[in-house]
């Protein structure tokens, strides 16, 4: 790989890549940000296939990039590409982050604070002893995982199709909180609704809902009765996820409030300076009322 800051451009470089990223929401959030700050910067987003990641990571140094969100499916693979490796990211096994510095990457991963953010403005229920449920056990997930160990979860049902994911994300989460619970099932619903039966938060962090005819990952009737839902994938309109769990009268957010809270994160480390969050979440309405996202309601990646 390249080394940091081959070369000079006009303009601070920043953006996203992963596997889809077309219709982020990021750029959007980002570009009002910097617009607001009156900064000569841009976010463009990288599509990269899993195979291609280490030689698109040198090709965005070599553009001298000055920092870079990652996304679905890599981030767990960019983990090795980083010379230092933050706090967040080391106890989460995931990236999302990535700052260019003279001293190399420096990995870090902001979903996980970003997701605890956004509790007070959502009204997350408090999790402190109590048990929560996670679908999925991806980047998003461990991040997730990690976020509700430090609120003091007292169990973490972790509900994945394949059980290698789980068990690798209880290998690498899980000894940070020797004080929470981790209990792994499959998508079953028998085996969820089971497992979760005390869950007074439902954390949606499979890839399901990025596309229109996606199934949902599990049926939101099987949830305890007062379970808060919340799903990471965001769209223009509800998430079916969300839809469904509303329809049931549970309470439910999309991931739209997690986007803004690690994008504000993103921009202090990359920036050294406080986010104007109001600008990032009109830049967000305002691509969202012009149709962005997919243009159909679709959910899509951060
Ligand atoms: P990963 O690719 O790391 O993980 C994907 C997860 O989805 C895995 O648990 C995988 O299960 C599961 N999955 C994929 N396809 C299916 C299927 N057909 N049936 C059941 N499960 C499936 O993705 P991330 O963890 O990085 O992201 C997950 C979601 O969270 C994405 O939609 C992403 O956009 C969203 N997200 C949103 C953020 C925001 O700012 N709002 C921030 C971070 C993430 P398996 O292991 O069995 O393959």
């Amino acid at each position: 790989m390249s080394g940091p800051h081959m070369a000079v451009p006009d303009q601070l470089l920043f953006g996203l890549i992963g596997y889809p990223v077309s219709h982020s929401l990021s750029p959007a959030v980002f570009n009002a940000a910097f617009k607001a700050g009156g900064l000569k910067a841009r976010y463009d987003l990288y599509p990269v296939p899993p195979a291609g990641l280490e030689r698109e990571v040198g090709r965005l140094l070599d553009l001298g990039i000055r920092g870079f969100n990652v996304t679905l499916p890599h981030k767990t693979a960019v983990l090795p590409l980083m010379q230092v490796v933050e706090d967040s990211a080391r106890m989460t096994g995931a990236v999302n982050t990535v700052q260019v510095t003279p001293a190399g990457l420096v990995g870090h991963n902001t979903d996980m604070g970003g997701f605890s953010d956004s509790f007070g403005p959502l009204g997350v229920p408090d999790v402190s002893g109590a048990a929560a449920l996670v679908l999925g056990a991806g980047g998003a997930a461990r991040a997730v995982a990690a976020a509700l160990g430090l609120m003091g979860v007292g169990k973490i049902v972790i509900a994945n199709r394949f059980t290698r994911e789980t068990d690798a994300l209880i290998r690498d989460v899980a000894p940070g909180f020797p004080g929470v619970r981790f209990q792994s099932v499959s998508l079953d619903p028998a085996a969820v609704a089971e497992a979760a039966e005390d869950a007074v938060l439902c954390v949606q962090a499979t890839s399901l809902g990025l596309g229109t005819r996606d199934p949902l990952p599990v049926d939101p009737a099987i949830l305890p009765g007062d379970c808060y839902v919340y799903d990471l994938v965001y769209g223009i309109g509800e998430t079916a996820f969300v839809r469904g769990a509303r329809a049931l009268g549970l309470e439910a957010a999309d991931g739209k409030e997690l986007l803004l809270r690690q994008a504000v994160r993103n921009y202090a480390l990359w920036l050294g300076e406080e986010a104007p969050l109001e600008a990032m979440r009109t830049g967000m309405e305002e691509e969202i009322a012009r149709g962005g996202s997919n243009g159909e309601g679709t959910p899509e990646a951060p």
